[in-house]
């Protein structure tokens, strides 16, 4: 096997520095070699602008919402316009949530546990597990939101069957009762768009709401609440530009104002009193603390604000020019690879982030990944990237896989398929 040369190099220059990008690593060949981080929807490297802007605040660290000390009262301030700044950025509505979370992951499993009761949710079986399990899932037995009831979509072969298809499963409920559609905004698998404003409206002519997954798709592209006219968005820092340990859960307060607190404890608690029978009485925040239980992460909701404004600032479309000029050079260069497959749910020219999938066909995945890393430098995921269904409907058989997410599988008869993804963003 060979790659081609003959791609041209991008001539558009990567729109914001990161850190990490002079790194070197050492190669079994020997030597050393800058080290290129192709693995940008799995975290991508923090701008060095965040780093900057956490490091000044360092020195004034002090507990959020929890003292009269000056560095408690610029902790409080740095929090809370931190939210204003990640509403400004979704473009949020009059009245909607920013509430801090841990991780995309985090913030759907939130929205999981205030669904309200009986409550349907549509999902495509094509979403990455973060997505696709929180819903009425066992282990939240006896929350609210546990007794929600799930179905999964097949996998569309294109964004128009995507709406088709969602419009076809809400057409028979009852649009009086609670339903929740769960949908992806970029694939972390194929990068492919999805039709977010038109599934949008889907969910809502039949009396649904709308959760957008934008952990892939809010590092690449503006993502407007109120001009797709979804009713949550959930991200992660991490893939963001910014350090590990936080995310965002933004949307309508009315779920989230009548359900309990995600978790029970200070910050959540406006007042707790004990009552003559010996017992509690707890009355909750209603905003956005209500499921802020702790010590808020500060420095994480810091750096989430610090990512969404140097983003904003060097503007989505030098990065979407960028991604689309690297899409090509990595098309270019294995385009006489005959062994390589890319994988994608709507067609190989159709619009993405810079996440592409392939396999290479009489290769496993996983050595081609470890090859790339161990002889140039390279680091690139492999595996079914927390996407099984998805994955295992591209490579059309069973994955069979060992259980890890994004663990390499085999096919039936020993042969291995699992995929490679090469992903890049800001600092690429
Ligand atoms: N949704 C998508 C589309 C993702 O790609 C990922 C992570 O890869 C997640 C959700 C989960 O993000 P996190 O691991 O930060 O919770």
């Amino acid at each position: 096997m060979s790659v081609s040369t003959a791609a041209a190099a991008p001539s558009v220059r990567a729109p914001l520095p990161v850190l990490g990008q002079d790194v070197t690593v050492p190669l079994v060949t020997g030597g050393e070699v800058a080290y290129a981080a192709l693995d940008y929807a799995a975290s991508a490297p923090a701008l060095q602008r965040v780093w900057d802007d956490v490091a000044a605040y360092a020195p004034y660290y002090g507990s959020v919402h929890r003292g009269a000390g000056y560095l408690s009262q610029l902790s409080t301030d740095l929090f809370e316009n931190a939210r204003r700044t990640v509403a400004e950025f979704l473009d949020c509505r009059t009245g909607d949530q920013v509430v801090f979370t841990r991780s995309t992951t985090d913030s759907l499993n939130l929205l999981a546990a205030a669904l309200p009761d009986g409550c349907e949710v549509f999902v495509f079986e094509t979403e990455h597990h973060a997505s696709l399990l929180p819903w009425g899932s066992p282990h939240a037995a006896g929350r609210r939101g546990s007794n929600a009831r799930v179905t999964y979509l097949d996998a569309p072969r294109s964004p128009r069957q995507a709406v088709e298809t969602l419009e076809r499963a809400l057409a028979d409920r009852d649009p009086h009762g609670p339903a929740l559609v769960c949908v992806t905004g970029a694939s972390n698998v194929t990068g492919e768009l999805w039709p977010v404003r038109e599934l949008a409206a889907a969910a809502h002519a039949h009396g649904a709401r709308i959760v957008l997954d934008a952990a892939q798709l809010a590092p690449h592209h503006p993502v407007s609440v109120r001009d797709l006219d979804v009713d949550w968005v959930a991200f992660s820092g991490h893939k963001l530009y910014a350090p590990f340990g936080s995310g965002v859960l933004a949307g309508r307060a009315d779920w989230l104002r009548e359900a309990g607190p995600y978790l029970a404890g200070g910050g959540a608690s406006r007042t707790v009193t004990r009552r003559a029978d010996g017992g509690v009485d707890v009355e909750w925040h209603e905003g956005a603390a209500r499921h802020e239980a702790g010590s808020p992460n500060v420095i994480g909701a810091h750096a989430v604000a610090s990512a969404c404004k140097a983003l904003t600032e060097a503007g989505f479309d030098a990065l979407v020019a960028r991604e689309e000029e690297l899409i090509r050079v990595v098309r270019e260069g294995l385009a006489d690879v005959p062994e390589v497959r890319f994988l994608s749910l709507f067609g190989d020219d159709a619009p993405r982030v810079g996440v592409l999938s392939f396999v290479v066909e009489g290769w496993n995945g996983s050595h081609f990944a470890a090859a790339l890393s161990a002889e140039y430098g390279i680091g690139v995921r492999d595996g079914l990237f927390c996407a099984h269904p998805l994955v295992r409907t591209l490579l059309g058989g069973d994955p069979g896989t060992r259980g890890e997410c994004g663990a390499p599988g085999a096919a039936p008869g020993g042969k291995s398929f699992d995929a490679v993804r090469v992903s890049f963003g800001a600092g690429t």
